[in-house]
C-alpha cells in the first residue's frame, strides 16, 4: 500500500534539546526524579515471594535506582496460562481496536517523559540525548505498528478464484508470544516486539534483560493505563534462566530475540528441542560492523561520522562502527582528523549534558573490553586510549579506544564498546576488503564514504548485509524510513519498524466458500 495511506501518522518530533528554555526546565525536574526509587515484578504476582537484587547505576555502582524481583517458575506458568486464555479474545478484538490501544499507550510514554528520560539515563547510563532518541523511537514502534495493524488485519485480503467461488486470506495472531530484549535499547527494543506482537493479535509475556528491569516495568505499566489488559502483555523480570524456562514451555508459540548471536542459537536450540507445535523464532543479534572509506571522501563528514557511528552511546549499539577500513594513500591525514575529535570526546556522567561518552553497561562489560584492549597490546598492535576522568573508578568507565590492525578477520567477537579498529587497504584490494567482511559471517550494518558512483554500486552489490549506508553515520536507524536488522550471524529478519515485520508475527488462514 501506498506510505501515504494513513496520512495522520509521523514520527515523534523529540526534544529539542539546542533550546535552553526547554532544557532548564526538564533538566530541573530530572534532578527532582533522582531520589525516585523504582521497583520491577512480574504483572501477575504469586503470594510467595522471591529474592529481590538491586539495580544499581553503571555511572556509580554506588547508587540504587530500584530493585528487582525475578519471576519463580510458577508465576511462569501462571502468566502463560493466562496469556493463552485470554489469546483468542485479543485476536478476535481486530486491527483497529488493537491500533488504538497501541497509539494509547504512545501518548501515556509521551507524557511519562520525564520518568522515562531519568530512568533511561539512571538505570542504562544513557545520555539525555540517548535517551530523548531512545524515547522517540519506543513511541514510533507503537504507533507504526499501530497502522501495520489497522492495514493488515482490518479486513481479509480477497483472492482470485472461478465465478461461484469466493477466497479470502486473513491473518491472526499465533498465541503466545515470548519477548526477549537486551539492554542497550532498555525501552525501544524492549517494547517494539512486543507491539508488533501485538498488534499482530497475540498476547506478550515480555522478559527484559536483567540490568534494565524497571524501564520495562514502567512500559509495562503505562501499557495496562492505556487500556491493554493485564493478562494481554505482562512481565516477567529476571536472569538468563527467566528466560530459558519461558523458551523451553511448549505452549509458546514464538520467540522474539534482541540480542548476542550466542544467546539466539542457544533459544533456537531450546525451541528446537522442547515438544509441541513449531515455534517462530525472531531474531536480531549482533554486529561486525565495517566502514569503508576512500581517497574521494570528504574528511570533515567522515570525521563525524566515524565518531558518531564508534563512540556514540559508549559504542553500545549493535549498529556501531567497530572497524574501519582506510584507504593507504589518504589514512594518515584521516586518522590524524579522527584522533584530533577522538581527543575531544567528553567522558563522564550521562547527566551531565556536555558528556559525549557514558559509562557501560556493567562491571562484566567492562572487564570483557579492557581484557581484548589488553590482548591487542600484547600482540604488539598500536593503541590510542582515552584518559578516563576523575572519579571514573566509581562506575563502568572505558576509556575510548583506537586500535591499528590488518583485517577484520583478526576480530573473533563484537566487542560492544567505544574500541575502534582500523585497517588501512590499497585502492586495487577492494574486492578482497568486502570478501572479508562478508566473511564475517555477521551481516547488520556497512558504511561507505565515497564520491564516486562506480564504488558505491560496486560495494553495494556485493556486501551482504541488512543495512548499507553512505556518506553518512552508520547508526541511528529511524523507523519506517530505515527499517532495521541484519542477515546471516546477524539475525533472521524480517526488518524492525519495516512493512514486512509485524505479518511475521501472525498466522494466515485461507478460506475457500462455494457460493
Ligand atoms: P544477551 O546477553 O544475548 O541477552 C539478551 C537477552 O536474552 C537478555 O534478556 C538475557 O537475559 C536473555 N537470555 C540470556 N540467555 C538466555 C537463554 N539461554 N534463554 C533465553 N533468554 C536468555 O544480549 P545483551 O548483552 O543483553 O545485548 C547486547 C547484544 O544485543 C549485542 O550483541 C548487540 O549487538 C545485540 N543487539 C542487537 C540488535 C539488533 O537489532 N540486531 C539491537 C540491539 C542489541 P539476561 O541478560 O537478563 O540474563
Amino acid at each position: 500500500l501506498p506510505a501515504d495511506i494513513f496520512p495522520g501518522r509521523r514520527n515523534s518530533a523529540g526534544i529539542d534539546l539546542a533550546d535552553p528554555l526547554v532544557v532548564e526546565p526538564l533538566l530541573e525536574r530530572l534532578h527532582v526524579l533522582d531520589a525516585r526509587r523504582w521497583h520491577a515484578e512480574p504483572t501477575l504476582r504469586s503470594p510467595e515471594q522471591g529474592e529481590v537484587a538491586p539495580i544499581t547505576q553503571p555511572q556509580d555502582l554506588t547508587h540504587e535506582v530500584g530493585t528487582r524481583r525475578d519471576a519463580l517458575p510458577e508465576e511462569i506458568d501462571v502468566a502463560i496460562t493466562r496469556a493463552i486464555a485470554i489469546q483468542p479474545g485479543w485476536d478476535s478484538l481486530g486491527g483497529e481496536k488493537r491500533a488504538l490501544l497501541l497509539e494509547a499507550a504512545a501518548d501515556m510514554f509521551e507524557a511519562h517523559t520525564d520518568e522515562i528520560l531519568s530512568l533511561c539515563q539512571r538505570e542504562a547510563g544513557k545520555t539525555l540525548m540517548d535517551a530523548v532518541l531512545e524515547l522517540r523511537e519506543a513511541v514510533d514502534f507503537l504507533r507504526y505498528y499501530a497502522n501495520e495493524a489497522r492495514r493488515l488485519f482490518t479486513a481479509p485480503l480477497p483472492l482470485p478464484g472461478p465465478t461461484g467461488e469466493e477466497n479470502r486470506l486473513s491473518l491472526h495472531g499465533r498465541g503466545v508470544f515470548a519477548t526477549i530484549s537486551p539492554w542497550n535499547f532498555p525501552l525501544a527494543i524492549f517494547i517494539g516486539p512486543a507491539a508488533a506482537a501485538l498488534a499482530a493479535g497475540n498476547t506478550v509475556v515480555a522478559k527484559p534483560a536483567e540490568q534494565t528491569p524497571l524501564i520495562a516495568a514502567l512500559a509495562v505499566k503505562l501499557c495496562h493505563e492505556a487500556g491493554i489488559p493485564e493478562d494481554v502483555f505482562q512481565l516477567l523480570p529476571g536472569a538468563g534462566e527467566v528466560g530459558q524456562l519461558i523458551t523451553s514451555d511448549p505452549r509458546i508459540a514464538g520467540v522474539a530475540f534482541t540480542g548476542s548471536t550466542q544467546t539466539a542459537q542457544a533459544i533456537n536450540r531450546s525451541l528446537a528441542a522442547r515438544e509441541g507445535p513449531i515455534a517462530t523464532l525472531i531474531a536480531e543479534t549482533g554486529g561486525q560492523n565495517a566502514m569503508i572509506v576512500d581517497s574521494s571522501a570528504l574528511p570533515e563528514q567522515v570525521t563525524r561520522d566515524v565518531v558518531n557511528s564508534a563512540f556514540q552511546s559508549a559504542g553500545q549499539r549493535c549498529s556501531a562502527l567497530r572497524v574501519l577500513y582506510l584507504q593507504d594513500d589518504v589514512a594518515d591525514e584521516m586518522l590524524e582528523m579522527i584522533k584530533g575529535a577522538f581527543e575531544a570526546l567528553v567522558i563522564g556522567d550521562p547527566e551531565d549534558l556536555a558528556t559525549d561518552v557514558g559509562p557501560v553497561i556493567d562491571p562484566d562489560a567492562k572487564a570483557a573490553l579492557e581484557r581484548h584492549v589488553a590482548r591487542r597490546k600484547k600482540h604488539g598492535r598500536k593503541v590510542w586510549r582515552r584518559k578516563l576522568p576523575r572519579g571514573a573508578a566509581q562506575g563502568c568507565f572505558v576509556a575510548p579506544t583506537i586500535i591499528e590492525m590488518d583485517s577484520i578477520l583478526d576480530l573473533r567477537r563484537e566487542n560492544f564498546g567505544p574500541i575502534l579498529h582500523v585497517v588501512r587497504y590499497k585502492a586495487s584490494e577492494l574486492e578482497r576488503v568486502i570478501e572479508d567482511i562478508n566473511a564475517t559471517g555477521y551481516g547488520l550494518t556497512l558504511g561507505l564514504h565515497s564520491r564516486i558512483e562506480a564504488t558505491r554500486r560496486f560495494v553495494e552489490a556485493r556486501a551482504r548485509v541488512g543495512n548499507f549506508y553512505v556518506n553518512r553515520n552508520q547508526i541511528g536507524a529511524v523507523v519506517e524510513s530505515q527499517p532495521f536488522g541484519g542477515e546471516g550471524l546477524s539475525g533472521t529478519g524480517p526488518k524492525a519498524g519495516g512493512p514486512h515485520y509485524v505479518a511475521r508475527f501472525a498466522t494466515e488462514r485461507v478460506v475457500c466458500i462455494d457460493t
